[in-house]
């Protein structure tokens, strides 16, 4: 039974309700609106929070860090997925409660996916499997140096803030890879998409978010 009580009979008029949001707030990719109207994100959160989880709103998933606000993971999948060479191997940093792997997996080949808190990588672990979502590898580690064995990849998210761009990351991208990120500090912080090219990389910022900081070092 992963299905808390009532909710899954509710979910589907307040995820319409949520999908019109997004649609107004200026998503326009149909697979990814179809991604969120697939994945149940009530399962995502804690029981008590369960009857919040079609809000456009970041809600807390333990351990201090938060499952991220509709909006921003739609908005990272689309500028990730309309990337001209589409992706099918991405690897994401801080999959938290598993929602946004969830997402992309929908959307590409494969998805790998590294958390630094062990609770919470194998909480996602069990709930993705419960989901039976088969293509994806998690793994509990520092995201900060990515996943080299896995690498290079088509496409990187990363869903935590680092001050700077990660160039451990930028390397482990394809040449003609995307990377989509929060940069800054936990005040101030802005969405960058980051194209690898053969003589480095070209950065452009897209808009101001909120993000929990990216952390060094693993945590039980
Ligand atoms: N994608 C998640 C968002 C979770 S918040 C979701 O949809 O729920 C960001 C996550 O990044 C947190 O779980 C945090 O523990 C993790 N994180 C922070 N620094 C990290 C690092 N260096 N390596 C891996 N994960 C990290």
């Amino acid at each position: 039974m992963i299905d808390h009580q009532g909710i899954g009979m509710t979910s589907r008029r307040t995820k319409e309700r949520l999908i019109d949001r997004l649609k107004a707030e200026g998503i326009k990719n149909l697979e990814v609106l179809n991604a969120i109207r697939e994945i149940p994100r009530h399962l995502f959160v804690d029981e008590a929070l369960a009857s919040r989880a079609y809000e456009d709103t970041a809600l807390p998933i333990g351990y201090g860090q938060t499952i991220s606000q509709p909006y921003i993971v739609a908005r990272m999948t689309e500028i990730m997925i309309e990337h001209p060479t589409q992706p099918k191997y991405v690897l994401e940093v801080g999959t938290g409660s598993g929602y946004q792997t969830a997402i992309l997996s929908r959307l590409v080949t494969r998805v790998f996916s590294v958390e630094r808190i062990k609770g919470l990588h194998q909480q996602a672990q069990k709930l993705l499997r419960q989901l039976q979502i088969r293509n994806i590898k998690l793994k509990h580690t520092d995201g900060g140096m990515g996943m080299p064995e896995y690498a290079p990849f088509d496409a990187i998210i990363v869903t935590a803030a680092p001050e700077g761009i990660p160039l451990g990351l930028v390397n482990q991208l394809k040449t003609g890879g995307v990377m989509v990120l929060p940069v800054g500090t936990r005040d101030e912080q802005v969405l960058v998409r980051v194209i690898k090219t053969e003589e480095g990389y070209e950065k452009e910022f897209l808009e101001r978010v909120s993000f929990v900081p990216l952390l060094g070092g693993v945590s039980s």
